[in-house]
């Protein structure tokens, strides 16, 4: 596979093998490869174009790297190495063998258990971060990954600060489907808390895979965010009345009034028919 340059060949030259491109986003390429010191164990990586970056590797940057090396959670797609070169960063990443979980949810929804357990998955991996300080503001079905036993495992974790460098060219990316995702309150100006902002996409997430389509969706920008400030959206009448409650406290238009990671833990339809061995807290 050609990975467009020299560059590549010699940063990962004698240990990675390049196999395949496994996806884009506006940010990077990601590719599936072979750890040559590691038995041939199968990896991703991801490449960031550093011109990119308003400033390359900024301290900044390098901060944010060193933070995501240490989430060590079973829902949060390990990051092994970093590389770079004059012009890129290479990601060593664990390679979620199932895909997005996007692929599975945009031909068709899932069942309300089925809904509960990535939504189950999603929150343990959220809190974890939350509570050392990190907060993703981009989870959405693409950054959600499914691993070879269809576990979810989040990806992008602690790259979020890193994406907000992005020169001008990546407003593509903000313009077509982020808004879907996006807090009422980041649509003003002013300053917001990541982990409740981060709350907000969760529960669009889960509307998601319960509806089968996203709560908020409008032909114009500005209906689109319209909708988003109001919390404007109708549940499909398949939709439980605990899946219900759950859904317009996470879809709470007000951050201060909005239900915290904490209160989802103790949410009945959180816990429904769950072992209390395998309940989170
Ligand atoms: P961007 O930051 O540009 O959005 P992503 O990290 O989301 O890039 O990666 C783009 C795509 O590559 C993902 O949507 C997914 O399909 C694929 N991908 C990313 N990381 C992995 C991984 N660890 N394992 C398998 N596929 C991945
Ligand atoms: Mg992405």
């Amino acid at each position: 596979v050609n990975v467009d340059g020299d560059d590549n060949k010699s940063a990962l030259f004698g240990k990675y093998d390049i196999k395949k491109h496994l996806g884009s986003g506006a940010f990077a390429k990601v590719y599936e490869a072979e750890d040559l010191h590691n038995k041939g164990q199968s990896v991703a990586i991801k490449v960031v174009q550093k011109k990119r970056l308003k400033d390359g590797l900024t301290a900044h940057v390098k901060r944010e790297i060193s933070v995501m090396r240490r989430l060590r959670h079973p829902h949060i797609v390990l990051l092994s190495e970093v590389l770079a070169t004059k012009t890129k960063i290479y990601f060593v990443m664990e390679l979620a063998q199932g895909g997005e979980l996007f692929s599975r949810v945009s031909s068709n929804r899932f069942t309300e258990s089925l809904s509960r357990k990535y939504f189950r998955q999603l929150i343990s991996a959220v809190r974890y971060c939350h509570a050392r300080g990190v907060f993703h503001r981009d989870l959405k079905p693409e950054n959600l990954l499914l691993d070879e036993k269809r576990d979810l495992k989040v990806s992008d974790f602690g790259l979020s600060a890193m994406k907000e460098q992005i020169k001008a060219d990546g407003m593509l990316h903000t313009l077509c489907g982020t808004p879907a995702y996006v807090a009422p309150e980041l649509l003003t100006k002013k300053g917001y808390d990541g982990s409740k902002a981060d709350i907000w996409s969760c529960g669009v997430v889960l509307f998601l895979l319960n509806a089968g389509y996203l709560p908020f969706r409008d032909p114009n920008i500005s209906g689109l965010y319209r909708k988003i400030r109001m919390a404007q959206y109708r549940m499909p009448e398949w939709t439980s009345s605990g899946l219900r409650h759950l859904l317009s406290r996470l879809l709470e238009p007000d951050p201060e009034k909005r239900i915290t990671v904490e209160e989802i833990l103790k949410d009945q339809w959180f816990n429904h028919g769950v072992d209390p061995s395998e309940m989170i807290g």
